[in-house]
């Protein structure tokens, strides 16, 4: 455990569905939803708690906790990542399904939201385990899953080859190969071009926009990113690209830095051949609190909940956050980047892009008519802004926070779709 994430458990005092709760409440008086509507929308639909026996390589028998949570199904299948975590708990998973409802309903992809995790430390379990777990988990949650059902995604530590066992586990129960069941698949077996760089991509989309707004040119920006994995590697890639410095990068065991702007292309070779940040040539080490710290344009937090909370987000100089995480800022946090006067591009926004990507990739594996990445980006890059303007919209009318305004949207469209819907009697 780094020591971040020690400092993270012993100061979080709120739960990260506490601040789902929290931040539903809000946008529901901002949009004075009765408490019937209340009633029908807050809690998750269907919570699944499996027990995974699983045969380590040892030949002696472990057993892991899992879980599938699906919030909410008013406007179409269930849709969210697995987290494979030693921190997953069935609280993490309510929160993150939730928060999946939403976020589908401001991109406006006709899903609902789902999530799944199973408690354990992929990085101490070899390929044969993950592998044995994987299965164990996907038939454990067989009974929920489906292309018209419930259909997972990668989330931390979970991956292209992990969606393939699990596509495969199901399909094998069926007879027949059903490449919708998950998305973010390897490409040959029916992946999208562009669902791994999505979430990455769609975060730069979105603090491309919000630059536009401040007036801040992404040319010349200061960019600081704490976890440099899948969300967080590519988005600091694209800003990069986009001649903006990426001066602070950190993942679970290091944080590097370099005032002139660390080599990305050479930090991604760096982490892919020593698994981590550290170490990096020609940067310096810092602490996770000097990263957070760093005077800078654009803060991206991209690993993992309440990283911003009310001890750490008055010393935020950032202009611009961009939550690549789900639920990286606490409601504390929150409130001070507020009084700050902090841009924050709340995650149900800001990370939508994966997915987006997934509905691309699941309406190609329905229709078994793939599209060039061209075609993914240039339809990501339309759904990111759009989505945008109308959360932008919505907190310059409203005059709410980014965060609110961005549940508003999301909040209101599945208020309206489960009131369309009604109930049965
Ligand atoms: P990932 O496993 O690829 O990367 C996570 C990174 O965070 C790793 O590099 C890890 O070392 C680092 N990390 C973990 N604990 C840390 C700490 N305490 N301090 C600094 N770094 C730390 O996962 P990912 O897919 O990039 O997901 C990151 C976040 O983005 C999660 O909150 C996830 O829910 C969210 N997200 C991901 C996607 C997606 O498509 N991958 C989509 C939407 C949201």
């Amino acid at each position: 455990m780094g020591v971040f994430e020690m400092e993270a458990s012993t100061q979080a005092v709120k739960t990260a569905y506490d601040s789902a709760m929290e931040n539903f409440d809000l946008a529901a008086d901002a949009l004075n939803l009765s408490v019937d509507v209340r009633n029908m929308l807050k809690y998750p639909e269907r919570i699944l708690h499996v027990n995974l026996p699983v045969r380590m390589d040892s030949g002696h028998i472990q057993r892991f906790e899992g879980y599938r949570v699906q919030h909410s199904t008013a406007r179409g299948p269930a849709k969210g990542g697995i987290r494979y975590h030693p921190g997953v708990t069935l609280d993490e998973v309510k929160a993150l399904a939730t928060w999946m409802t939403w976020k589908c309903a401001v991109v406006n992809i006709p899903f609902g939201g789902g999530k799944g995790g199973v408690t354990c430390n992929p990085k101490e379990m070899t390929q044969t385990e993950l592998e044995r777990m994987t299965r164990r988990y996907a038939s454990a949650i067989l009974p929920l899953i489906g292309p018209e059902r419930d259909i997972p995604a990668p989330d931390v530590y979970t991956n292209s080859q992990i969606m393939a066992w699990i596509m495969d586990t199901y399909s094998m129960t069926k007879g027949y190969p059903i490449p919708g069941v998950v998305t973010g698949k390897p490409i040959a077996l029916g992946g999208s071009l562009g669902r791994n760089e999505a979430t990455g991509r769609g975060v730069y989309y979105t603090v491309q926009s919000a630059a536009e707004h401040l007036r801040i040119p992404i040319k010349g920006a200061k960019v600081v990113v704490q976890g440099f994995g899948n969300a967080g590697s590519i988005a600091a890639q694209l800003l990069d690209s986009n001649q903006a410095y990426v001066i602070a990068a950190s993942d679970s065991r290091g944080c590097v830095f370099n005032a002139n702007g660390l080599d990305i292309p050479k930090l991604i070779a760096h982490k892919e051949k020593t698994g981590g940040v550290a170490g990096m040539p020609n940067a310096e080490s810092i602490s996770p609190q000097e990263l957070l710290a760093l005077e800078c344009e654009i803060l991206i937090p991209a690993a993992l909940e309440n990283a911003i909370d009310a001890t750490n987000a008055g010393a935020v100089k950032a202009k611009i956050v961009g939550e690549a995480a789900n639920g990286p800022v606490t409601p504390e946090g929150d409130a001070i980047l507020e009084k700050n006067g902090v841009f924050v591009i709340p995650d149900i926004l800001c990370n939508a892009g994966g997915v987006t990507v997934s509905y691309f990739e699941w309406v190609q594996d329905e229709q078994h008519l793939f599209w060039e990445a061209q075609d993914v980006y240039n339809r990501l890059e339309r759904v990111m802004k759009n989505s945008f303007a109308e959360v932008l919209k919505i907190y310059l009318d409203h005059k709410v926070s980014m965060r609110t305004a961005a549940n508003m949207l999301g909040i209101g469209r599945v208020a309206e779709a489960t009131v369309l819907r009604g109930l049965y009697p």
